[in-house]
């Protein structure tokens, strides 16, 4: 068991990347977290964008056991996509449910309203910073802006205030937005501020709340990008239209990525399409690879049914959606996730009981759960 009669808060670091916890000063992460508790380097699961590694976390399981496949998915039936933020579609159960099923009180913090759409109505406590309960705001004051990095800080100073006003509760999980890795590299300033703030936060919980584990990991990382490929008109330019293109990263906070990913799901007209289509994406600039389906499937244990017919990969600084021309040149600073170069990521335990041999046999992000009260 990995807690046991004592407070657990659990960070899903959103685009909190391995580069960025090297490349930042974290006393607290590094000299006690890390120094006193349990640190591994951990690959997320597939594909690198939000939902599917929230879901997983939170569940502590694959994408093709819990359902969660992308932000959205194309809908063969209806020929249109479809977004994926229906709880209903969760098959397994959550850390949240786990928990009420063992008479546990839990709570979730979300900046963007994303994780409580997901598993608030299974929580004693769902609180988002876009729509912040009128009590927490009287008591720590208005969250800043969604789009910002200070809206982290007020989420860490929520956690805080339910971990001293409520002592029951047994289960804190926050999910921070990744609004500030989006917008900063590792070594700029701002990142370097965002994160100091973090972790002086986390130094105030083992300080509030020296019984309670800290659990904390990523969904995924986030690299310098540098062009966008529009792939169905690739496609359609060359003579061989697609049915569609799908962009795994596409939902509806749209102002930080467009909704370019970093890989591209293709559902084809006709199976013939397939070694043809597969030629002309291959020859793209950026391309690393087009897979079939059923590899990257089998490979990442996600569903065969959601992924398309092909699946193009990226490398390092190319992305795929749906942009004006085929070819875009993005702007300086552009910073996204969602190819298999942003799967390197932080798992940090403190103050656990998990003994060292089962925390040695866990590989992912969403193993991070899997022990959290099992016996
Ligand atoms: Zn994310």
């Amino acid at each position: 068991m990995l807690v046991e009669n004592q407070r657990c808060v659990i960070g899903m670091l959103d685009g909190f990347g391995l580069t960025y916890l090297e490349g930042t000063n974290l006393p607290v992460i590094k000299n006690k977290l890390i120094k006193e508790g349990l640190f591994k380097k951990v690959s997320g699961c597939y594909p690198s964008v939000t939902n599917v590694n929230n879901v997983g976390i939170a569940t502590g399981s694959w994408p093709k056991d819990h359902g969660i496949i992308a932000n959205s998915y194309f809908n063969r039936e209806s020929g249109t996509p479809e977004y994926m933020n229906d709880k209903n579609l969760i098959k397994v159960d959550s850390v949240f449910i786990k928990g009420k099923k063992r008479n546990k009180k839990v709570a979730v913090l979300s900046s963007k309203k994303k994780s409580t759409e997901l598993f608030g109505d299974s929580a004693d406590i769902a609180i988002t910073a876009e729509n912040p309960p009128k009590d927490l705001v009287e008591a720590i004051g208005e969250p800043a802006h969604i789009y910002s990095s200070e809206v982290n800080d007020w989420l860490w100073h929520a956690a805080i205030y339910l971990l001293k006003k409520d002592k029951s509760i047994d289960l804190i999980y926050v999910h921070i937005t990744d609004y500030p890795m989006h917008r900063w590299a590792p070594e700029e300033i701002g990142s370097q501020l965002h994160l100091q703030k973090m972790d002086a936060r986390l130094g105030e919980i083992t300080e509030c709340a020296p019984d309670a584990a800290i659990l904390l990991t990523a969904d995924h990382s986030m690299n310098k990008k540098t062009r966008c490929w529009n792939l169905a008109k690739v496609c359609e330019n060359r003579g061989i239209p697609l049915l569609f293109a799908l962009s795994p990263e596409r939902d509806y906070y749209i102002k930080h990525h467009k909704n370019y990913t970093g890989c591209s799901w293709i559902w084809l007209k006709d199976p013939e399409d397939k070694e043809p289509v597969r030629d002309i994406i291959k020859s793209l600039e950026g391309v690393d690879e087009v897979y079939d389906s059923k590899y990257i499937a089998d490979k990442y244990k996600t569903s065969i049914h959601h992924i398309g017919d092909l699946v193009v990969e990226g490398d390092k600084n190319t992305m795929f959606g749906e942009a004006d021309e085929e070819y875009e040149t993005l702007d300086e600073g552009y910073r996204a996730h969602g190819s298999l170069h942003e799967m390197e990521l932080p798992m940090i335990m403190y103050n656990t009981n998990l003994e060292i041999d089962k925390f040695n046999e866990l590989t992912h992000n969403k193993d991070l759960t899997i022990h959290l009260w099992d016996k």
